[in-house]
């Protein structure tokens, strides 16, 4: 077959491929009448917390309240200040906001993720929490985090939305801080068909307070202990979540494959992420940097190839963040990498003929130009 187009993702294959064993599920929670929380959530739950080394695991309905669950549960409030990088997903800021807490942006390092030597700078009295996101699923500098946090009697919260099953030096992301939130969304590396996510901790009084903060803040049906929210996991999404773990270290080296496949291609043409040493990275996006990003782009476009740049915006640059005063320059390699910043294809249903139409389009974008000015 000839390959004539690439979409950027296609969550149908994943589907297709999982499609009977999954219908079977379906009918069995139908008959059941257990549709929210329950034994099949918590069977995901006790899963998860094994699969990231944590002792315990709390679902919820999507990733941001998973942080912002976790925010709540630690007494994250006005008048504290929490520690995030300028690139990420808009959910890692506004989960800090709707504690009534204060973003406190720092710049990322040449690595995506929150840079460890601007820590101190953005630290004050005022500051109670880091979060560190584990960006297209590497790790976060984790042994420099944990210990500027140690010095300062920091709270860690990893953002662990785009990373499950990503480990630094054979430990899994989720069990670094005291807590970590995942996203269960359909286009993460583990995604349902819905919205979904899930909290790690190894605290048992942490996990307690999760517990019924999710669920209303009762303690059981009818006492309320504390003033809580409505955020569970339905059972049809944590079966679907329990079949697809079994594949997720496959999904994930498939990942691991097309990128190794991508660095080979278009080293020395573009810059591509690479694993650094003791870093397994679940490349849940393949980010990588040209000054002629936007032409790229177009000319991918031509050939139906998918691409998107995550992200576009700076947190510090959104409309939304523009009451905490910040301007164009202050966190100046993020702003650089919003610029020359493209995602390409990733997901483990790829066939390595649709990787090598990739490859092919960005080395004819390259060569063509090369022609164009000889
Ligand atoms: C997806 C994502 C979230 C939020 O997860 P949802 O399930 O969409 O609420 C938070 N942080 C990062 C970095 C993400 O990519």
């Amino acid at each position: 077959m000839v390959i004539d187009r690439v979409p950027f993702v296609d969550l149908g294959r994943q589907f297709k491929a999982l499609e009977n064993r999954l219908c079977e599920g379906f009918v069995a929670i139908g008959r059941s009448g257990q549709f929210i929380l329950g034994e099949q959530v918590e069977a995901f739950e006790e899963r998860v917390a094994r699969y990231c080394g944590t002792r315990y695991a709390v679902s919820c309905a999507n990733g941001s309240d998973a942080l912002f669950l976790s925010l709540k549960a630690l007494s994250i409030s006005a008048d504290d200040e929490v520690i995030i990088p300028v690139n990420s997903f808009i959910a890692t800021a506004w989960v800090v906001v709707a504690t009534g807490a204060t973003p406190r942006f720092v710049d990322v390092g040449y690595d995506m993720n929150i840079d460890v030597n601007a820590l101190d700078r953005a630290f004050t009295a005022k500051t109670r929490a880091i979060i560190p996101v584990h960006l297209t699923g590497r790790p976060a500098a984790m042994a420099e985090v944990m210990s500027f946090a140690q010095s300062r009697g920091l709270l860690v919260i990893e953002d662990a939305a785009q990373a499950i099953g990503a480990s630094l030096r054979g430990k899994r992301v989720g069990g670094f801080g005291v807590a970590a939130g995942f996203s269960l969304h359909p286009l993460k590396n583990l995604g349902v068909l819905g919205d979904g996510g899930f909290i790690t901790t190894s605290d048992a009084g942490l996990n307690e307070r999760l517990i019924k903060l999710r669920n209303h803040g009762l303690r059981d049906r009818n006492h309320c202990e504390l003033w809580g929210y409505n955020s569970r996991l339905d059972a049809i999404q944590a079966f679907i979540a329990c079949e697809k773990l079994n594949h997720l270290d496959d999904w994930n080296n498939r990942c691991r494959e097309i990128a190794d496949q991508y660095r080979l291609g278009l080293e020395g043409l573009v810059e591509v992420p690479k694993d650094r040493q003791g870093e397994y990275c679940v490349y849940h996006n393949f980010v990588i940097r040209t000054p002629r990003r936007d032409e790229l782009r177009d000319h991918l476009a031509l050939l139906n190839i998918g691409t998107n740049v995550h992200y576009p915006i700076p947190l510090h640059l959104q409309e939304a963040a523009a009451t905490l005063g910040h301007v164009m320059g202050d966190f100046p390699q993020a702003e650089r990498f919003a610029q020359t910043m493209l995602s390409l294809p990733i997901f483990p249903e790829l066939s390595d003929a649709e990787v090598q139409y990739v490859i092919q389009g960005v080395q004819s974008f390259f060569n063509r130009t090369a022609l164009d000015r000889s």
